[in-house]
């Protein structure tokens, strides 16, 4: 994960001793390098790393029906290939919470949706390489 590209964070803060984050831009105090408090540096931590407590404590309920059995926590991007690793797709605004039920619909809809995608590209190629 690289930092400077995150796009909640202002690249340029750290020249101007401030906190990167976009919402806080606080003086860093002295001693402090990197956030201007311990809970925004947390907070770096916990939107980075795959963190399903603070979905539920976001989010409590399956955001599609309400429902709260068997909560599980769904990329609204889906990802590919080793899903849980850190970084910026973990941001929690990219995250929700569903029961299984609706993760299971909202899954196969986002593979189908993926594969119609492809499919398009590959059409749009084989057609311009017709023209
Ligand atoms: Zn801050
Ligand atoms: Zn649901
Ligand atoms: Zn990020």
């Amino acid at each position: 994960m690289r930092m400077e590209t995150c796009p909640l964070l202002d690249p340029s803060a750290a020249s101007r001793r401030e906190c990167p984050w976009r919402d806080c831009r606080k003086p860093l105090p002295r001693l402090r390098r990197r956030w201007c408090s311990d809970a925004c540096g947390l907070r770096f931590g916990i939107e980075h790393d795959f963190s399903r407590e603070a979905i539920l404590q976001r989010d409590k309920v399956c955001v599609r029906c309400g429902g709260t059995e068997h909560m599980e926590v769904n990329h609204k991007v889906p990802r590919e290939g080793r899903g849980y690793n850190s970084g910026c797709y973990n941001h929690l605004e990219g995250l929700e919470l569903l029961c299984r039920a609706c993760h299971v619909v909202t899954t196969t809809m986002q593979r189908k949706w993926q594969r119609l995608a492809a499919a398009a590209q590959r059409c749009g190629e084989n057609t311009a390489r017709l023209l």
